[in-house]
């Protein structure tokens, strides 16, 4: 893998390392975490952080008690801890969530396949394959998509992504992202809003696809 440029922004690392990321985005970060030292090492100094401070805070209101169970569960290994292993394409936490067999690929056309891992109100995850100097249609977004690269690379408006970087995009942002030529592009992508296509056929096919 080539050196990972594209990061876990702070207010996400944060927001992760105290557990209050939607189940879709910690996906994601977590797969992120398992494949880059640095932000493992970044969470690592967050849930340090964290300890102490309730550490300190425990101290003057509850037993002592209470304060070394609370201490206990939190040297336990957190809910959404990641599993620091690497089968193949598919990181520890990608597996769990594929319960440790194939992706189900669904066509979208042009070569373009994806597979939901998860969906519900709050957001989807899914995995995304795109074949070389393929493009994903042109899109803006209602909420926030982290683009995790698992395998090959893409480029978009904003810059290259290769494996192991994350994109961030938000409404501000509409971009289209092409892979590059090589190797198939897989990609695990989280949204918490449909994303808005500017063409009109992605747009009709979007209800169909659940994009
Ligand atoms: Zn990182
Ligand atoms: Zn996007």
């Amino acid at each position: 893998m080539t050196a990972i440029t594209h990061h876990i922004p702070e207010n996400l690392m944060i927001a992760y390392a105290a557990g209050n990321l939607p189940q879709a985005y910690a996906l994601v970060a977590a797969a992120h975490i398992s494949l880059c030292l640095e932000c493992r090492t970044a969470l690592e100094a967050h849930q340090a952080v964290g300890g102490v401070v309730l550490e300190s805070a425990v101290a003057c209101h509850v037993s002592a008690g209470l304060k070394s169970e609370t201490l206990a569960l939190l040297d336990a290994p957190a809910r959404n801890e990641p599993v620091f292993r690497r089968a193949g394409v598919y990181p520890g936490p990608v597996m769990q969530a594929l319960k440790g067999g194939p992706p189900r690929w669904k066509s979208l056309g042009l070569g373009v396949r994806q597979c939901i891992l998860s969906e519900s109100a709050q957001g989807s995850v899914r995995l995304l394959y795109i074949p070389p100097g393929q493009a994903v249609p042109d899109h803006g977004h209602n909420g926030l998509e982290l683009t995790l690269v698992l395998q090959g690379s893409f480029s978009d408006d904003t810059g290259r992504f290769g494996t192991g970087d994350l994109e961030v995009a938000d409404q501000m942002l509409e971009h289209t992202p092409v892979a590059d030529p090589g190797a198939p592009c897989i990609c695990l992508a989280a949204t918490d809003a449909p994303l808005r296509f500017n063409s009109l056929v992605p747009r009709l096919l979007q209800p169909l696809f659940r994009i």
